[in-house]
């Protein structure tokens, strides 16, 4: 049986096994994904005995992409870029081919399931972790005006160092920002996992479309019933983007591409 799992810490919540046993059933494909709880230093290691046992591809998720990063003999363009890896497998040679899929999966998200407009757009970033370094090639390549907010601004200046066309500010820089509104606010930040927002004024999502990274199944995110109740044109949560990621994995590993609508409202 084709052998596949998810690395990460924690990992007992993911929803990877479920998302991908889905898209192999659209197939008649079988396969095994598992979880495995991989501790941050440990992941050469897991991936060396998950490969003797027959494994062929993982993902890569929390706290791991950036270690992924450092242990890939090929780096897709993608990966490269984000300087994180969320998608892996091993070539005809053994080497360890590694992809990002989590930006293109947000892009396919926004554009083809909800009909958002990228181009040419005004868009805040918040964040910039490793899912902000993730969707920033591929959102700059619909040439918006993007500006990022984060606490350490260290840190969002390091990111957007090949970027001169993007601005860096903390909240409180922000605050001071009195150009045109934001069309799009994408909460990259883990604040939602902690029942926290980031500390952006009111005025800053009212009319705006505002995505939040991370989702949740009985309520909106934090960030996004803030978002709702200072009027947001439109709140969106990360579950599409987790399966479109999903997808183009599975795509990268079985040569398919699966329909990703039916999961994704299976999963709501
Ligand atoms: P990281 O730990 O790499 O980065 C966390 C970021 O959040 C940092 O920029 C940090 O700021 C910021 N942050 C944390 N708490 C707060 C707060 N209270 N206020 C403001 N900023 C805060 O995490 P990731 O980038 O890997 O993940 C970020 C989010 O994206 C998570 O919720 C994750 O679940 C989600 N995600 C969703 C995916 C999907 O498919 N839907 C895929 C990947 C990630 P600072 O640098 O100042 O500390």
């Amino acid at each position: 049986m084709l052998k596949f799992a998810v690395f990460g810490s924690p990992i007992s919540h993911s929803l990877s096994p479920q998302i991908h046993s889905s898209f192999a059933k659209q197939f008649g494909i079988t396969l095994n994904y598992e979880r495995i709880q991989t501790e941050p230093g440990h992941l050469k290691a897991s991936l060396i005995d998950f490969h003797k046992q027959q494994g062929i591809g993982a993902n890569i998720t929390v706290p791991l992409k950036q270690e992924a990063y450092g242990l890939c003999q090929r780096l897709s363009k993608s990966a490269e870029l984000a300087q994180a890896v969320n998608t892996i497998g091993w070539n005809d040679n053994e080497e360890i081919w590694g992809d990002n899929t989590d930006g293109q999966g947000l892009i396919r998200d926004l554009t083809l399931n909800h009909q958002v407009t990228l181009t040419g757009k005004r868009i805040l970033l918040l964040g910039a972790g490793g899912a902000a370094r993730g969707i920033l090639a591929p959102l700059l390549a619909f040439e918006p005006t993007l500006m990022i907010a984060n606490r350490d601004l260290e840190k969002a200046l390091l990111m957007i160092s090949h970027y001169p066309q993007v601005a860096a500010v903390t909240y409180d820089g922000l605050l001071a920002h009195t150009q045109d509104p934001f069309d799009l606010i994408i909460n990259a930040t883990s604040a939602s996992l902690d029942n926290h927002i980031p500390s952006l004024a009111p005025h800053v999502v009212n009319n705006a479309c505002c995505v939040d990274l991370a989702y949740r199944f009985k309520e909106p995110t934090p960030f996004l019933q803030w978002a709702e109740k200072h009027h947001a044109r439109k709140t969106l949560d990360g579950l599409g983007m987790l399966v479109e990621q999903a997808a183009l994995g599975f795509a990268l590993w079985h040569g398919q591409t699966p329909d990703t609508k039916a999961v994704i409202a299976s999963l709501r």
